[in-house]
Parts: structure tokens; C-alpha cells; sequence
């Protein structure tokens, strides 16, 4: 990416008077990509994409984190410290590093994503993990950043949900407007909240052609979906890891973008999941991880079922790349089994 790094970017929307930013991984400036041939299966025009797995470490939590860890530098933080279903450890492992402070990250055992274990191991994060799932690491966070033992860098820091409202930026910045619709996953709604205060924000600094507000469409796993159900799950199941999440933090955010918006939260099946993830990857050659395919197959049905119109601007935000949940991906029956290294063997094998 060239250019200025996001926060200098968006300065003026984010910055306090004078504020120095010295840590940036070149986070943001993702692509928004036109999808015609998945948009041309679900009956869709417009259907775009705006991929947040080429930020740093491969999903839009590093637009907050930046944020977030300049300011505990700048505060004179001793360590950072979060709760995370494998992404958000990724990523403040990933800044602690050049900011120079110890980073500790609580995760429940067994559901984390691979790759983003790998992530939070490489980068030398502390990893407590837990018997106990994302709510009930988040409640301990909780209680260490009241006790000042180090700086929480989960989305219940305001500072996070500022830097994520950037995306919200860059899509009016591509699109010359903000789309009718904008489509996401929801776990701990965070992202859901931050996109809809960066939408208005921008366009209350007349940044966005005649004010226009999308309508927002959150997407949780059925497994998974306590806002939908209006309570919450004690024991969040989905193969979406990034949103298991039972008892959102950002739950009254994700309602009031929900109604402002004149927008839906509804649910998803794992199979819906897997399905559409891979129908983004082999009709659009984009790879993400499952949660991010929520949003898009939340779209799927609402066009189905005429509830978003065929020449609607719509944008999916794919949260995370899919190289973070490789175990995700099945191979076709016998399709990884050896076979003789000559010429006829491999011909056969192809088919021809
Ligand atoms: C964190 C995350 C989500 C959920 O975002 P919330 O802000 O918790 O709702 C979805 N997808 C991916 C890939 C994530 O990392």
C-alpha cells in the first residue's frame, strides 16, 4: 500500500489535537471489490466486496488496534491485554511488537483458528489459554484493565471501534457514495456498531454526496445469535470461531444500527457458511474465513427473497482472510492421495 498511513489519512476524523502516531503495519486502504459473477448468481448488479484480509495481520481488527496501541503508548501503557476468538490476538500481538510492550491474550481452548494461533505465537504473545469461551475470557479482561494491571485492547476500548470506523470511510471514499446496503458478520458487534457511526460520521462532515446512510445487515451464526434471539447463549456454537460469541459487548450498538438503519440482524446456518465461502473464493478467486462468509450469505437469501432489489449498491465486508482457519477447507474425497509420478498416471488423473 502506498501512501499515508490510515490514521494520518483520516486524521481529522480520529485524531486528538496535536496526537503522534508513530506505530502503522500499513493497516487499511483494503480493496472494494466489484463481484459480478457471485452478484450474477445471487441476482445482484452491484454487489461488491471489501476484502479486509490484506490488512497486516489478515482481518479488519488491525484498523482498531492501531489506534488503540498508539494511544496506550502514548498513555504510558505497561502491557496490553485481551480476551479473542483468535483474531484480535493476532493482531495485538502483532502491534505490541514494534510499541514494545508485553501483550497477553486469554483464548478459549480448542476454538481457536490455526492460523491465527500461529499469529499470536510468532509475534511472542503471552497466550493464557482457557476452559471457558470468549464471554467468559472477556469478563476477566474486564476486570484486569479496572484493576491497571494493562491496557485492554478488546472492542470494549472506545479506541477500537474509532479506528474501525475507517472502513466505513473507505467505502464512501470508492464508491462516490455510501452503498444502499452494507452486509457483515456479528460476534461481539463491534464492527457492526463502528460502521454505522463511521457512516454517519462522515457523512455529518459532508464527506458522503448527499448524506446518504446504508441500510445495515448483521449476520450471526444460528448457533451463535443473541441478539437475534434477544438473550444470551450460554454456549455459543458455530464453525464461524471468529463470531462464537454468547454475550456481545457491543450489543446495544448493534441494535440501535440495526433500527436507525432500517436494517436486520437475522441468522445463518453453518451450512449456509461453508456454502457461500466457497462459492466467494471459486467464483471471485477471494479467500476468506467462514465468518466472514455470514454477511454474504445473509444477502444470498434476502435477495432471494426480494428483500434487497437487483440494482441495490451492496457491499459484504469479508472481516478475515482464509488462510486463518485453513482447517476449514475440505479437500474432495481421495483428491490428496498420491498416484505413480509419470506422464500417463497424471493425464488419467486430470481427466483427459
Ligand atoms: C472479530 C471478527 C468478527 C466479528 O466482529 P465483531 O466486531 O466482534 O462483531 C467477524 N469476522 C472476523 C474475521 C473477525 O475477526
Amino acid at each position: 500500500m502506498t501512501g499515508p498511513p490510515l490514521l494520518e489519512r483520516y486524521r481529522d476524523l480520529l485524531a486528538r489535537d496535536g496526537e503522534a502516531f508513530p506505530i502503522s503495519l500499513g493497516e487499511g486502504g483494503t480493496p472494494l471489490i466489484h463481484a459480478r459473477r457471485l452478484g450474477a448468481e445471487f441476482g445482484l448488479e452491484r454487489l461488491h466486496l471489501k476484502f479486509e484480509g490484506p490488512n497486516p495481520t489478515g482481518s479488519f481488527k488491525d484498523r482498531g488496534m492501531v489506534l488503540a496501541v498508539n494511544r496506550a503508548v502514548g498513555e504510558g501503557a505497561r502491557a496490553v491485554v485481551c480476551a479473542s476468538t483468535g483474531n484480535t490476538s493476532a493482531s495485538a500481538a502483532a502491534y505490541s511488537a514494534p510499541a514494545g510492550l508485553p501483550c497477553h491474550v486469554i483464548l478459549p481452548a480448542g476454538k481457536v483458528a490455526r492460523g491465527k494461533l500461529a499469529q499470536a505465537l510468532a509475534a511472542g504473545a503471552q497466550l493464557i489459554m482457557v476452559d471457558g469461551n470468549f464471554d467468559a475470557a472477556l469478563a476477566a479482561v474486564r476486570r484486569l484493565g479496572e484493576e491497571g494491571v494493562a491496557v485492554v485492547v478488546n472492542s470494549i476500548n472506545p479506541d477500537r471501534l474509532t479506528g474501525q470506523q475507517t472502513a466505513a470511510f473507505e467505502v464512501v471514499d470508492d464508491l462516490g457514495d455510501a452503498p444502499d446496503a452494507l452486509a457483515l458478520p456479528v460476534g461481539n458487534a463491534g464492527n457492526i456498531t463502528a460502521y454505522w457511526r463511521g457512516f454517519h460520521r462522515y457523512a455529518d462532515a459532508g464527506r458522503t454526496p448527499g448524506g446518504k446512510l446504508p441500510r445495515m445487515l448483521g449476520f450471526q451464526a444460528e448457533g451463535a445469535a443473541p441478539i437475534v434471539r434477544n438473550e444470551p447463549v450460554e454456549s455459543p456454537e458455530t464453525v464461524a470461531t471468529a463470531i462464537r460469541i454468547g454475550n456481545p459487548a457491543s450489543w446495544a450498538g448493534a441494535v440501535a444500527a440495526r433500527d436507525e438503519s432500517g436494517g436486520v440482524i437475522e441468522t445463518v446456518t453453518d451450512d449456509e457458511i461453508i456454502e457461500v465461502q466457497r462459492m466467494i473464493v471459486r467464483l471471485e478467486g477471494v479467500f476468506c474465513e467462514p465468518a466472514s462468509a455470514a454477511g454474504v450469505a445473509g444477502v444470498r437469501r434476502l435477495a432471494s427473497e426480494g428483500r434487497i432489489g437487483p440494482h441495490e449498491v451492496v457491499v459484504c465486508v469479508l472481516t478475515g482472510h482464509g488462510l486463518k482457519d485453513p482447517d476449514a477447507v475440505q479437500a474432495e474425497e481421495g483428491s490428496l492421495t498420491p498416484i505413480p509420478a509419470d506422464l500417463d498416471s497424471i493425464r488419467k488423473a486430470m481427466g483427459l
